[in-house]
């Protein structure tokens, strides 16, 4: 057995994993696909803020004094003092992803770069890790697995057979240079992604458009809700109370909780509302930009060198369309089972909506009869823990739970924390 945990992706939350383990005994090793460590680059602008705070890093709500906090890399990296006087505990996501390469680098001999895990055999006791590198096929052998890989863009059906460099997700290579010169720019979504291309835009990156108009299906541009009663949905007291509800429930409550987790940065909103006002007002800027909340898409056609969108205006109750030469899709993003779990299918328990049924411990759980070891998926379970599975806040917490679970006993403490103000399950 080469391995006790092989750990497939390097995002933040294998990272976490990964910076927690270095205090145990276990023999790990980790794959990534991309040649560096990079988070979300393709959509990182200087104004692209954190949505969580710095504290909220690898390592400290659960053990602070680990080589790998934030405050570790601003105190080696010499920033310290100069990043306390900035006042923030805010940090650009390019701030974030900085801190990230500079822990991956102090990790990098359990990390294998440009090495893509493709297929996976299961054994009686341990499993087959087929990864694809420059060098050809590799074979591992772990007892356990830690899937990390990531949601993946997600392409509405009405989008998917016209992407190309003039109708594409926003997180591709094709957003860049002067795309937008002179076009009529239409863009998907009113998420953070969405607006933080549309201001981009309005600052003249990607060139001077001739117009731009940005559709969403939400009712208005919506402020992220931050306050502190809902911020208590990301502690593991919640988490743990939620997990009990049964599927239902939890899928109501994660829907009815979308802007906790999912809506814009206040902030960004001021910022936005500003720039518009300067822009109308002030400087008499006389192309179209509109935001235009309550739109549905439901189709796109291209003709020639044009497409024609089609909506339905939820508050007019009115069909609409309009024309574009360039559409970006911020239709964010969605998580499916990774293709190289293909073999593994038949050993995992599904939901009636294909979705894997994970364990309180974060575990895949496994068809009867199987006796393999666990394999553990990060960010694969907000509908059974909640919405704060694909945040920052909690990776410390998921990361000590599965460590605690490979040794089997509390290496880690995961509920020192006195109990939150609102009581959800508390008898
Ligand atoms: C634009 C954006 C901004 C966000 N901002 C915030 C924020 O401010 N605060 C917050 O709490 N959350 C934020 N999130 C949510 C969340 O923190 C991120 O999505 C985070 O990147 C999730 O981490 P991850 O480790 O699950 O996945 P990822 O960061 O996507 O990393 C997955 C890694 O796995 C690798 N990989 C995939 N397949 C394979 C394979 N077969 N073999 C080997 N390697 C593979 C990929 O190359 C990648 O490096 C944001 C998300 C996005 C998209």
């Amino acid at each position: 057995m080469n391995y006790d945990l092989l750990g497939i992706g390097t995002g933040p939350f294998n990272l976490s994993l990964l910076a927690m383990l270095k205090k145990t005994s276990l023999r790990y090793h980790f794959k990534e696909m991309k040649n560096n460590i990079s988070w979300h680059s393709e959509i990182v602008f200087s104004d692209s803020l954190m949505q969580t705070s710095c504290f909220k890093d690898l390592t400290t709500s659960i053990d602070p004094t680990s080589e790998f906090t934030f405050f570790n890399y601003l105190v080696s990296e010499g920033l310290f003092y100069t990043f306390m006087n900035t006042g923030r505990t805010v940090v650009n996501r390019r701030e974030y992803e900085l801190y990230l390469q500079w822990a991956a680098n102090k990790l990098s001999e359990n990390i294998e770069l440009n090495s893509e895990v493709v297929s996976i055999k299961a054994h009686d006791q341990y499993f087959e890790i087929y990864t694809q590198s420059a060098d050809g096929i590799k074979i591992d052998q772990a007892k356990n697995l830690c899937i990390g890989t990531g949601p993946i863009s997600r392409i509405p059906n009405f989008a998917k057979n016209l992407i190309s460099p003039t109708l594409f997700h926003a997180k591709s290579n094709y957003l860049k240079g002067n795309i937008f010169e002179n076009k009529n720019v239409v863009i998907i979504g009113g998420g953070q992604t969405g607006l933080e291309i549309f201001r981009n835009a309005l600052h003249g990156n990607w060139g001077r458009f001739q117009s731009i108009k940005l559709l969403s299906s939400r009712p208005n541009l919506q402020p992220l809700d931050e306050s502190p009663f809902t911020n208590e949905y990301f502690t593991p007291q919640y988490v743990n109370c939620f997990y009990k509800l049964d599927q239902l429930e939890k899928d109501h409550y994660t829907s009815a909780q979308k802007l906790a987790s999912d809506g814009n940065t206040p902030k960004y909103l001021e910022f936005l509302y500003n720039d518009l006002y300067q822009l109308k007002h002030i400087s008499n800027d006389e192309r179209i930009i509109e935001i235009m909340p309550n739109r549905k898409v439901y189709r796109i056609e291209k003709e020639s060198t044009h497409y024609t969108v089609q909506y339905f205006n939820q508050f007019t109750k009115k069909e609409e369309k309009l024309n574009a030469d360039i559409i970006v899709l911020c239709t964010g993003f969605e998580t499916k089972a990774p293709e190289f779990l293909k073999e593994l299918l038949p050993h995992l328990a599904l939901d009636d909506q294909e979705r894997f049924i994970v364990n309180q411990d974060f575990s895949l759980k496994l068809n009867q009869g199987n006796q393999q070891g666990k394999i553990f998926v990060q960010n694969f379970s907000r509908h059974g823990h909640g919405i704060s599975e694909p945040q920052t806040s909690l990776m410390p917490w998921r990361s000590a739970t599965i460590i605690n679970s490979l040794l089997g006993h509390e290496f880690y403490k995961t509920n020192l924390e006195k109990s939150n103000f609102i009581n959800f399950c508390r008898d």
